[in-house]
């Protein structure tokens, strides 16, 4: 399960993962060595979202790749997708509420054997400046981890899947010539054949007027899965922990070709940016989770030098050939949320 920065819950700006993070704005660090400013040299779901947000949030994720400090939402949505993800290892019928909540605390102490510094999110009141954990906040941390993994219990039932694939990490070029990439949670075949791509999600789901935006990310993944294996996928599905929801959408061709036109266009402006160096912000409401406040002109802020060489080219990539969907993917069939 992943840790990866293209992890759906990780790393976005956003109310689910704002909640818990707090207001302030980090001290500017510049990059380090180790995060080196470099060029796009392909396009997530997350990052194809970053730029969508806010250009210039882009710009400090993936050029200057200015660090972001953990936060409980983002680490608790990798810890409960580790469990889900780790559930499946079970024969099919241990796979129960119980097995999986007793998993938490070992899939944690696994995640922080690989990543230390998240002991700083549970510091004690004083700054942990003794290196110390506040048990309670911990455990009351590990307890709404627990509770959203039994939600799902009541979303599918694990005892009667067996996935293909799980945390499947994918890769393709288009023919354009535009490489893509992501981590997909799940992917189910049915025995005729059909695949099901399922995402897991550990916030609420968006409101009806909002689902198209969602969905964005999987019809991304439809796109990815049907070039890399020459079939459409039969169903994307969302998962929504936080609220109890499932959302589904049966993408057609034509939902998917008007992703792909999209994402075209997307790096047509993202290669434009690069190269000259232009990174507007864009403020919206999702600025006051913005961690890049200290370096955002909106915010008296100043950005940092702009690190790559004027005139640089990315690998070529042609203009979209056809009209290109402000929100992409209307058509086909979604079906209402559920409320379960
Ligand atoms: S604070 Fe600035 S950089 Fe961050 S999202 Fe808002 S406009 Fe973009």
């Amino acid at each position: 399960m992943g840790t990866s920065s293209e992890r759906p819950d990780a790393g976005s700006a956003g109310p689910s993962a704002a909640e818990e993070t707090g207001r302030s704005v980090p001290a500017p660090k510049a990059p380090t060595a180790r995060t080196a400013p470099t060029a796009p040299t392909s396009l997530s779901p997350s990052r194809a979202g970053d730029f969508m947000t806010c250009p210039l949030l882009y710009r400090f994720r993936v050029i200057d790749r200015l660090p972001e400090k953990p936060n409980p939402a983002a680490t608790r949505g990798t810890l409960v997708h580790a469990v889900l993800e780790r559930l499946f290892d079970a024969p099919a019928a241990e796979r129960t509420a119980p097995r999986a909540r007793a998993l938490v605390a070992g899939e944690w102490e696994r995640l922080l054997a690989s990543r230390p510094e998240l002991a700083g999110l549970f510091a004690g009141e004083d700054g942990d400046a003794g290196g110390g954990v506040a048990p309670e906040r911990l455990a009351q941390w590990l307890s709404e981890a627990e509770a959203l993994v039994e939600r799902w219990f009541t979303l599918e039932d694990p005892t009667r899947l067996e996935p293909a694939e799980r945390e499947l990490a994918v890769e393709t070029v288009l023919d354009s010539g535009l490489p893509l990439r992501g981590i997909i949670d799940r992917v189910d075949v049915s025995p005729s054949g059909d695949v099901r791509i399922v995402d897991y999600k550990t916030g609420k789901a968006p409101r009806a007027d909002y689902a198209a935006g969602a969905l964005f990310q999987m019809k991304f993944y439809g796109l990815v899965l049907w070039r890399l294996r020459g079939a459409l996928p039969r169903r994307l599905q969302l998962v929504y922990l936080g609220s109890g929801d499932v959302l589904t959408y049966d993408p057609t061709e034509s939902d998917l070709l008007a992703v792909e036109r999209k994402l075209l266009a997307l790096w047509e402006a993202i290669r434009r940016a690069t190269e000259t160096g232009d990174w507007r912000p864009r403020p919206s409401k999702l600025c006051g989770w913005c961690e890049h406040q200290a370096f955002c002109p909106e915010f008296g802020g100043t950005p940092p030098p702009y690190p790559l060489v004027a005139g640089r080219e990315l690998p070529l990539i042609p203009a979209p050939s056809g009209p290109v969907d402000p929100v992409p993917g209307e058509r086909g069939r979604m079906d209402p949320l559920q409320q379960r």
